[in-house]
């Protein structure tokens, strides 16, 4: 196995987390729901595989909702301080939806997407070269491959 080592947390410290792969992508989700969960006017995420995610510390506690194409989604938070750390599926997709300001190193957090411009705010203006959908994409493929470029994974 690669010594790959990626690590974050929360902001009062009680969840630290580490990540031994690079994710599979990093978009920034403008939609309505990523506003209010984020608190502010878009959310960046990166997608891992759920199993080289491990929380080597805390406690995380967890919100279910369900969304309009009735798939049931979860958060999960510290119970502490309330961060959001990452969101998932049930059933499970074998993915996290890792919130990627909680990153020590943000350089991966590095957007390769902007998903819901028909929602973005209306002063924001996306980067020249980014990959822009109006709503969910159908076809993720692009979005790695233009990940995997800006990461120089090859
Ligand atoms: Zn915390
Ligand atoms: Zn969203």
């Amino acid at each position: 196995m690669s010594e790959f080592k990626l690590t974050g947390g929360c902001q009062c410290g009680a969840v630290r987390y580490v990540l031994n792969a690079p994710p599979l992508m990093a978009y920034a989700c403008h939609c309505t729901e990523c506003q209010r969960i984020s608190a502010t006017a878009f959310a960046t995420s990166c997608v891992v595989l759920q199993d080289t995610m491990q929380i080597e510390q805390g406690e995380l506690s967890r919100i279910n909702w369900t969304v309009e194409s009735g798939a049931h989604r979860y958060g999960e938070f510290c119970k502490a301080c309330g961060v959001r750390i990452r969101h998932g599926s049930e059933p499970s997709q074998g993915i996290y939806s890792l919130r990627s300001g909680t990153l020590d190193d943000p350089t991966w957090a590095t957007p390769a997407a902007h998903t819901w411009q028909s929602s973005a705010l209306e002063w924001f203006t996306p980067p020249e070269d980014a990959l822009l959908y109006d709503g969910q994409p159908t076809d993720y493929a692009p979005i790695v491959e233009r990940y995997a470029k800006l990461m120089e994974l090859g």
